[in-house]
């Protein structure tokens, strides 16, 4: 078997463009900086509403064929060459919205056996020994079936692997600070007249914000925004990227901004970081720190 690089990554996240949208600059920094970065996705999304009028006509099988096709080349676009489906492509589907009839398919990632669902992410984990996890929140950030459940199988496969010897130094979940995101609207909102969007979401429509103490990492990834909006774009059944300014839009139209500088928040440390070394209010602006790599 081939050395893999020191540094080694795992994001864990429920349909191909949450990766984009959440981590694109944190995956495509690493990427460039030579740590190996594994991206494990669990369904394909073929619930997803689809944006552009020409592929509405996408649903099930085939949008999961083109949803699949829009990961694979928006890895291209961070640098990403390590990126699976959770078992197996198509092994989870989709489970729509919480409240709708697509949660009580007995194939959705919603109704999924825990342990099986963890269990594959444990080969991952014992393959790739990565010493940083990023998921989500046990809201999902913001609700989403598919994103609670990415949430429960990220962190049990993280308990499992432990059980087994394979513990993962650091483990993160998904944030954006409060302000960040009050901030990013008032400049959205004085944008808009330019932007190919009617209206503006709200800031509950960001997943993962909370009040900024929590906030525990911060990872610039200025320089590597071109490789995040390339990757956001290549979701384009399920976004619309504005023309040269940090905005973008889901199927509901409603315009957000894009971030450059992703958030973390560290929820479980075997290692000694800016965060917990008592120096209070701290941020690292290394996923790795600590780890002496
Ligand atoms: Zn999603």
């Amino acid at each position: 078997m081939t050395e893999l690089p020191a540094r080694r990554l795992l994001l864990v996240h429920a349909h191909p463009d949450d990766e984009s949208i959440n981590n694109g600059a944190t995956m495509a920094k690493y990427a460039a900086e030579g740590a190996h970065v594994t991206l494990i996705t669990c369904t394909l999304g073929e619930r997803g509403e689809v944006i552009p009028p020409a592929l509405r006509h996408l649903s099930g099988a085939g949008l999961a064929e083109e949803r699949e096709r829009e990961l694979a080349a928006a890895m291209k676009a961070l640098g990403v060459t390590d990126h699976r489906l959770l078992g197996r492509p198509g092994r989870y589907r989709d489970s729509g919205m919480m409240g709708t009839s697509d949660n009580d398919d007995p194939d959705c990632f919603w109704r999924a056996d825990l342990d099986e669902a963890a269990g594959h992410l444990v080969e991952v984990i014992r393959e790739v020994r990565p010493q940083v996890l990023v998921a989500y929140d046990p809201d999902g950030g913001y609700g989403h079936p598919d994103h609670i459940q990415a949430h429960r199988v990220a962190m049990r496969a993280a308990e499992l692997a432990a059980g087994a010897g394979e513990s993962i130094a650091k483990v993160y979940w998904n944030r954006v600070p409060r302000t960040v995101v009050e901030e990013g609207f008032a400049r959205l909102r004085d944008a808009l007249p330019e932007l190919p969007f009617a209206e503006v979401a709200a800031v509950g429509d960001v997943p993962g914000v909370v009040d900024d103490e929590r906030i525990t990492s911060a990872i610039d990834g200025t320089a590597y925004a071109d490789a995040k909006i390339g990757a956001m774009r290549a979701h384009a059944t399920q976004l619309e990227v504005a023309p040269e300014q940090p905005y973008f839009a889901l199927s509901n139209e409603l315009a957000q901004p894009l971030f450059t500088t992703e958030y973390y928040e560290l929820v479980q440390s075997l290692v000694q970081s800016s965060v917990n070394s008592g120096r209070g209010g701290a941020t690292e602006s290394d996923l790795f720190e600590g780890l002496g790599l």
